[in-house]
């Protein structure tokens, strides 16, 4: 016997027949006595089109406000279950027993972080009965329960997150993603279409390129599968053939070490932040960040420039995800300071454990960003990856051009 957990993303369940087919390759694939748990996204755009029905109602407000993200969270939601039903009644169409599962009744419970919740726990108990009894049991991703009953989501793409926390919680053999490509890519394959396929990727790896904007997964995902040690296979929807395989280490091709840089990626989800003329004493990036963490604002490339010494001024420059914009510009405002936001910028980044050990990858990446003319505005660096910010016009191009230099074309 084998518990798999596939988990099926929008592009994949977008029409009545990518449903109906999503159930023939389950049923097909499944083997007797195997039990079957599959995860499934809001279909196609549909979460997109939610939030401007929220824009077309609220007008002018900022739909980021807090006093919207329980109801964003009441309407987001409501996608997932519409593909969780239909999905079962394709499985019944086909002789199989189903059962559809909302978060809430797949034991799912989270934090109370409206619009980007964290689950807390999984009690999988009716999960199991319903698997046991032999149905094939569908739960809607994305979305979890708090304590007192309402209605959480996980963030944009966090269907993957609960694929992996119910594999965890099941103790699944392996997390199945299927998706519109066939694999994790050295960087987005529609940016650059010789991108390379990988066969495996490290936890490590994987969840650095999530972070720093890899759409493919959703970075919690990554963070729970390294943490309870499950496997994470990622795969195309329409094809049959193996993707990538995201684990502990890498398991057999010395190919897979040859490259010291593992991927390239994008992040066009963020502003940059200007605090103007901060005083220049002890203890004002204290306030400032503290401000900023207790309302789970994530801050990343911070630069404290110095005007003139004289001056006793500083400007602290930062970026921020655009979501957070509405509640930055509140918080800096009420401690009293200046700023403005751009949020005409990317962030471009380079992923790979190998850097540790090369000198000059940073010297390479900045090469191929003077070569290309394209203007550094931040930088910061961890101990596998380095960013720039530049302008999004650019930021393509910016991928590209690292792209080339990192995986040459032949
Ligand atoms: P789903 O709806 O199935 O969750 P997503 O749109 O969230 O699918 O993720 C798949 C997309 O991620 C791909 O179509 C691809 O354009 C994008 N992507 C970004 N970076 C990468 C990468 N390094 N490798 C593969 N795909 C990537
Ligand atoms: N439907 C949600 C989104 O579009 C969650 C997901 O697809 O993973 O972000
Ligand atoms: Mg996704």
């Amino acid at each position: 016997m084998t518990l798999i957990v596939k988990k099926f993303g929008g592009s994949s369940v977008a029409t009545p027949e990518k449903i109906l087919n999503v159930a023939k390759r389950v049923v097909n694939e499944k083997k007797p006595g195997d039990k079957v748990v599959v995860v499934v996204s809001a279909m196609g755009d549909t979460t997109d089109d939610l939030i401007s029905l929220a824009k077309d109602v609220v007008g002018n407000s900022d739909i980021n406000d807090k006093m919207y993200s329980r109801e964003m969270d009441m309407l987001l939601a409501t996608g997932e279950q519409v593909s969780i039903a239909l999905l079962a009644m394709a499985f019944k169409v086909l002789g199989q027993k189903s059962m559809s599962m909302t978060g809430w009744q797949a034991g799912i419970t989270t934090n109370e972080m409206h619009n980007k919740a964290k689950i807390k726990d999984i009690n999988p108990e009716r999960v199991f009965k319903e698997l046991e009894e032999g149905s094939v049991v569908i739960i809607a991703g994305f979305q979890g329960n708090t304590d007192d009953g309402d209605i959480t989501t996980l963030g944009r793409g966090g269907s993957d997150t609960t694929a992996v926390a119910i594999a965890a919680a099941l103790n699944a053999e392996v997390c199945e993603i299927y998706t519109d490509v066939d694999g994790i890519y050295t960087t987005d394959p529609r940016i650059v279409k010789d991108a390379r396929r990988m066969k495996e990727i490290t936890y490590n790896e994987m969840l650095e390129l999530a972070r720093l904007g890899a759409g493919v997964m959703h970075p919690r995902s990554v963070e729970l599968g390294k943490h309870y040690g499950i496997p994470i296979h990622v795969r195309s929807t329409f094809t049959s053939d193996n993707g990538t395989i995201i684990g502990e280490e890498y398991t057999n091709t010395m190919e897979e070490k040859e490259f010291v840089i593992r991927g390239v990626t994008n992040d066009m989800n963020v502003a940059k932040v200007a605090a103007l003329g901060v005083p220049d004493k002890p203890g004002i990036a204290f306030k400032i960040f503290s401000a900023l963490a207790s309302k789970f604002i994530d801050v990343d490339m911070i630069i404290q420039s110095v005007r003139n010494p004289d001056e006793h001024m500083i400007d602290m420059v930062f970026t921020i995800k655009k979501e957070d914009i509405a509640q930055t510009k509140e918080t800096l405002q009420d401690l009293g300071l200046n700023m403005s936001i751009d949020e005409n910028v990317s962030k471009v980044s380079v992923v790979g454990v190998g850097m540790l050990g090369s000198p000059g990858i940073a010297a390479t990446v900045f090469g191929a960003l003077a070569d290309a003319d394209i203007n550094i505005e931040a930088i910061s660096t961890s101990e596998i990856s380095i960013s720039c910010l530049v302008s999004a016009d650019k930021a393509k191009d910016a991928v590209k051009v690292i792209h080339d230099k990192f995986f040459p074309n032949n």
